[in-house]
């Protein structure tokens, strides 16, 4: 599929001389590790005893009445141990950090959520941990920050630059220059220098797996379609692994519009005309980025779709025609949660969301001896600021007021 951690056109591992001893030494304890059936078992055990796995295929009845058209399934990463897919990934990479005997994580982090799922692993496994964050995420998500130290994580506020992701990834790089015979680094998704798109997405593949088989089992068929929202694409790459092989299969990946995609302020890159091929971070791939290279703003009411890369693997299914590219903006997203919410007591978080507010505009094109499966890539509980706004909910206002309150009298 690809010569040194090139899909296509992209993809490879542009990094500093010193990093490529440690590249290739994390290369070799990945496909030592893919080789060996007892990794996987070992992996399969902990996701099972710790997290939830396999995490269930959920039959949407009532969705599905809904829309009158193909039957709703969805697959519930959000029953995982810190609520999402994340942890998927990040307790592969613990298991591969004890056997190459290093003792110190980090990790970068946006929005926190990669940041609680590391520092969680961290402290299972009896790592040092440290999560860089650009010092205004931590201002913003004050919440994930609490966890990450209550945990046992060293949270460094990242003041450089613009202080948001990308320059909390070139700190954790620049850490790991400094640190690179102790320390590994937990990238968070399927995105950066070769091997992670690849390692990534093998350990988010256990979703794929379980994802074919039960719907199997329960439907006696294939899909005729798998959704999934895209960020940097490690919750798409894990349920889409299980079904590349069957060309039949349609699958699709859901990207933010954000205000809308004619305003600028979305974060979609594969679905729009307004991302462009370039290097950075580590790796070749469509960047939102300007004429100059300049990495431009990007907006979407899920934090976790905030980003201007996106996998190379994504951008190589895009153009091989495998994988369809769709956006839907924040109103389409809060209109998905709601139906969601009230027709079957679910609540995927906003991420997931984009992939049911797609999945929701085809349902009803299809029928019913279709087979629809959406990635419900994580629980919405850590929303609860950003949905209840969106709801211009008077009581939570009321109860934010009276606890903000409460600090001002102590
Ligand atoms: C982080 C996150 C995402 C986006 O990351 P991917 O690598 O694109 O999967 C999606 N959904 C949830 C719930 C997340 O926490």
């Amino acid at each position: 599929m690809h010569e040194r951690g090139y899909y296509g056109d992209f993809g490879g591992a542009y990094i500093p001389e010193i990093l490529v001893a440690t590249f290739d030494e994390l290369t070799q304890a990945f496909e030592a590790a893919r080789a060996d059936p007892d990794f996987w078992s070992e992996y399969e055990a902990i996701m099972g005893n710790y997290s939830c796995r396999p995490t269930p295929l959920t039959f949407a009845e009532n969705l599905t009445r809904h829309f009158g058209g193909a039957r709703i399934y969805i697959k519930r990463e959000d029953l995982n141990h810190t609520g999402a897919h994340k942890v998927n990934n990040v307790m592969g990479q613990g298991l591969l950090v004890r056997r190459m005997g290093k003792g110190r994580v980090i990790a970068e982090t946006g929005a926190g959520q990669h940041g609680v799922a590391t520092a969680t692993m961290a402290a299972r496994f009896g790592l040092e941990c440290t999560i860089y964050m650009g010092e205004v995420d931590v201002e913003r998500q004050r919440p994930n920050v609490f966890w990450m130290e209550r945990l046992g994580a060293e949270v460094v506020p990242v003041t450089e630059g613009t202080r948001i992701l990308k320059d909390a990834i070139n700190e954790a790089f620049r850490d790991w220059v400094t640190n690179m015979d102790t320390t590994h680094y937990v990238l968070g998704t399927v995105c950066g220098p070769h091997p992670f798109p690849e390692m990534v997405t093998w350990f988010q593949s256990i979703v794929g797996q379980e994802t074919r088989r039960q719907v199997r089992e329960q439907t006696g068929r294939l899909p005729q379609s798998v959704y999934a929202c895209v960020g940097g694409g490690s919750n798409a790459m894990g349920i889409f692994s299980g079904f590349l092989d069957a060309a039949d299969v349609e699958l699709i990946g859901v990207e933010a519009a954000g205000r809308g995609l004619a305003t600028g302020a979305h974060a979609s890159r594969l679905a729009s005309a307004d991302a462009s091929v370039g290097v950075a971070q580590g790796y070749k791939t469509f960047f939102l980025q300007d004429a100059d290279g300049q990495m431009r703003e990007t907006h979407s009411i899920a934090a976790g779709l905030d980003y201007v890369g996106v996998s190379p693997i994504l951008a190589h299914l895009k153009q091989t025609g495998r994988v369809r590219f769709e956006s839907a903006t924040d109103a389409e997203v809060v209109a998905a949660l709601s139906l969601a919410m009230r027709l079957e007591g679910l609540i995927p978080a906003l991420e997931s969301s984009h992939a049911f507010a797609q999945a929701f505009e085809d349902a009803s094109t299809l029928s019913p001896e279709d087979v629809i499966v959406i990635n419900q890539s994580g629980r919405g509980d850590k929303d609860i600021f950003t949905v209840a706004d969106a709801f211009g909910d008077p009581g939570w206002r009321q109860f934010i007021r009276e606890k903000a309150a409460e600090y001002e009298d102590a």
